[in-house]
């Protein structure tokens, strides 16, 4: 196997049988059927058939799959439409009524509306751990627990979960884990080292890296992804054939952006922690992150997500400040999302607003002076200087 930059630009080719070095994009529903009885069956059945019908599969699925499932360390990999429908189609791929599952108090919003709401109504029962106290995991388990849902680092308040401890006591117990790997990308970090069973991806994010699509993956054994297409093929939620070529020539340059968004990340959280309106800054890469260690032992780079917490008397004025700071950065675009080669700045209290209740909020690390940033990859000194002067409007 050779290195992950250079099977980032080769892995999958194989699947590409046209004579063009970048594949085709396979705009089209549907396949000619092979001629032979035999043939059809097996194109009409077989998992993934990349011939036969968009939503069963496509040769730049495939070829796109095989890389993630390499970047992920898993036999293979299943492409949606969205984050949410790999979150969403693994889940239902692993439990059903009567179950329990284990899940945290922060995850991606829609994650944590998903198993709020929609586990509920088919009997599923949820409970939620603080994933930085990992007896939290342990006492949370119960006879008919068949599902550990995680998420590190967490959205948005970058809480870290220790992998190994998880992983080990899953399969003691013989719980299958999932993990959305969303906020490290597998450049920093792979859960399946440490023994998770299913890695699932927003690809919108670092996956794709250019905000200019919506995309999913589920990484795992090849019987788990077979399982997964079959409930994808009921819920529908197959990757677009020209989003799943854009995630493909996104996917190229993952390991130089995702080297340079660390980069760029770390030097804007170390100035930011300098700055007098500044009461917190959290980031696995500093050393004033709780959990750092923990960090550095489970990830290779520390991501381009951190938060900074503004300071203020109040949490009123906290609002406000932050509000002001966010609208006065030029470069840093208020806009939801993150992962893209340009840099954005969300206020989570305002983006979680009504579908979570303020203590669900406070739980989640979520106060009014909260600010989530996603680093790009402009020149670093753009970026500092782009706070320095949203800093100067704050006047109250
Ligand atoms: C964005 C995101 C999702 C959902 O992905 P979509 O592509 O928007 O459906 C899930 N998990 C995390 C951590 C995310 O950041």
């Amino acid at each position: 196997m050779n290195h992950i930059e250079t099977d980032l630009i080769h892995s999958g080719n194989a699947f590409n049988t046209s004579r063009s070095v970048v594949p085709p994009i396979y705009q089209t529903a549907t396949y000619y059927a092979p001629p032979g009885v035999e043939e059809f069956i097996e194109a009409a059945t077989a998992p993934r058939y990349p011939h036969f019908y968009q939503r069963h599969g496509n040769p730049v699925s495939s070829q796109t799959a095989e890389l993630l499932a390499r970047l992920e360390g898993k036999d293979a990999a299943l492409l949606t439409a969205t984050g949410m429908a790999a979150i969403s189609t693994a889940i239902l791929s692993v439990v059903k009524a009567g179950d329990h599952v284990i899940a945290q108090q922060s995850h991606y919003s829609a994650a944590g509306i998903f198993l709020k709401e929609v586990l509920p109504q088919f009997g599923i029962s949820v409970s939620y751990t603080d994933q930085r106290d990992n007896n939290s995991f342990r006492e949370a388990i119960r006879e008919n627990t068949t599902l550990i849902y995680l998420e590190t680092p967490s959205n948005p308040n970058l809480a870290i979960t220790d992998l190994a401890f998880v992983g080990t006591l899953a399969r003691e117990k013989g719980i299958t884990t999932i993990c959305d790997n969303t906020f490290a990308s597998p450049i920093n970090q792979r859960p399946g080292d440490f023994g998770i069973d299913i890695v699932v991806h927003s690809a919108t994010k670092y996956l794709g890296g250019h905000s200019d699509l919506t995309a999913g993956v589920i990484c795992g054994t090849t019987e788990a992804i077979n399982i997964a297409w079959k409930k994808l093929l009921s819920f529908g939620g197959a990757l677009a054939p020209f989003d799943t070529w854009l995630l493909l020539r996104g996917l190229r340059t993952l390991a130089m952006r995702v080297r340079q968004i660390n980069e760029n990340a770390l030097q804007l959280a170390q100035w930011l922690e300098q700055q007098p309106l500044v009461r917190r800054v959290i980031y696995s890469g500093l050393p004033s992150h709780p959990q750092h260690e923990l960090a550095k032992a489970q990830m290779k780079g520390f991501t381009g997500m951190l938060c900074i917490e503004v300071d203020g008397k109040d949490e009123p004025q906290q609002f406000h400040r932050a509000q002001t700071i966010l609208r006065q950065l030029k470069i840093f675009a208020n806009a939801a999302s993150l992962g893209g080669v340009e840099s954005l700045i969300v206020h989570p209290a305002s983006m979680w607003g009504k579908h979570h209740s303020k203590q669900e909020k406070e739980r989640a690390g979520i106060n009014e002076g909260l600010l989530r940033i996603s680093v790009g990859i402009e020149h670093i000194d753009d970026l500092i200087a782009d706070f320095a002067q949203a800093f100067q409007y704050v006047n109250d």
